[in-house]
């Protein structure tokens, strides 16, 4: 695989950085995942966008231009030859010194991280047919979920406890009430209604979050930004998560409890095949 650090495309075992990087020693980084589908790159601007907001939260100068983002993203597209796929970027701080709580000055020059994954068949994913199942666990992550850094450990522990509870996927609940999955957002559907938890720093601001909310609305269905709890989700008619790699998923149980029928619903089956529909059109 040939990867991008730093303005060189190498192969992946040449790429290089140093011990004292920031991101390797304190998760001082941020990073986003493209979806690459028939070779173009789904939602490129939402991403650029949230990018550019995660360095500036965290006082780190944004690397390079969006047409710069989009020249890499393309590059190491074509030169992977991906078809379906994924685009990992990821901006760390750096580090010209010894290891120090305090950032250095702001002129250093960050760590920048593309590689893709291959994955055939992305849209097609057979799991869309049957849903996932997840668990719910503590959130007891930080303060500023709304900046995507590269803090990932809860996350992973989350992903491992719904790993050997011989389900998919974990959902987060703080003060009885649900924030968002590992590595998405949370969402119910009533009748014609999807609720899904407002914006804040509990959460990430999904960028499939917004196209779907949009896509729904113009669908002529309700949306409304509130929290819910886990009983209130398992007494729902339908469930989904959303993400950029995982687009819209549907949710069928939750510890142990069967939503509506235990199977996919209409309405997310409905909210999947717009956005799909949609986010292939906007391509580039
Ligand atoms: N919440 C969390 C905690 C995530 O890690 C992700 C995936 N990046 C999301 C939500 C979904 O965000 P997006 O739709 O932008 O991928």
């Amino acid at each position: 695989r040939t990867v991008y650090l730093n303005g060189d495309y190498l192969p992946e075992t040449e790429a290089k950085i140093s011990i004292f990087d920031r991101g390797f020693l304190m998760a001082d980084g941020v990073y986003e995942v493209t979806s690459v589908l028939d070779g173009k790159l789904i939602d490129f601007g939402g991403h650029c966008v949230r990018l550019a907001r995660s360095l500036s939260e965290l006082e780190m100068q944004n690397p390079h231009s969006d047409a710069e983002w989009l020249a890499i993203h393309r590059e190491l597209v074509a030169k992977n030859a991906i078809t379906d796929g994924m685009v990992y970027l990821q901006v760390t701080r750096g580090n010209p010194g010894d290891r120090d709580f305090a950032y250095p000055s702001e002129d250093v020059t960050p760590t920048v991280v593309l590689f893709t994954q291959n994955k055939p068949g992305l849209a097609d994913n057979p799991v869309a047919k049957v849903g996932f199942k997840v668990i719910s666990i503590p959130d007891i992550r930080w303060g500023r979920r709304d900046i995507k850094t590269v803090q990932l450990l809860y996350p992973s522990m989350g992903k491992m406890a719904a790993k050997k509870a011989g389900v998919d996927d974990s959902w987060f609940v703080e003060e009885g009430v649900v924030t968002e999955g590992t590595s998405n957002n949370a969402y119910i559907v009533k009748g014609n209604k999807i609720i899904t938890r407002a914006l804040s720093s509990d959460i990430l601001h999904g960028i499939t979050r917004a196209a779907v909310l949009r896509f729904a609305v113009e669908a002529q269905m309700e949306v409304e930004e509130r929290a819910f709890s886990i009983a209130e989700a398992q007494a729902a008619d339908e469930a989904f998560i959303t993400s950029a790699s995982a687009f819209v998923m549907p949710v069928v149980e939750i510890d142990g409890a069967s939503v509506g029928t235990g199977k996919p619903g209409h309405i997310v089956a409905r909210l999947r095949e717009i956005y799909l529909d949609e986010m292939r059109k906007a391509a580039v």
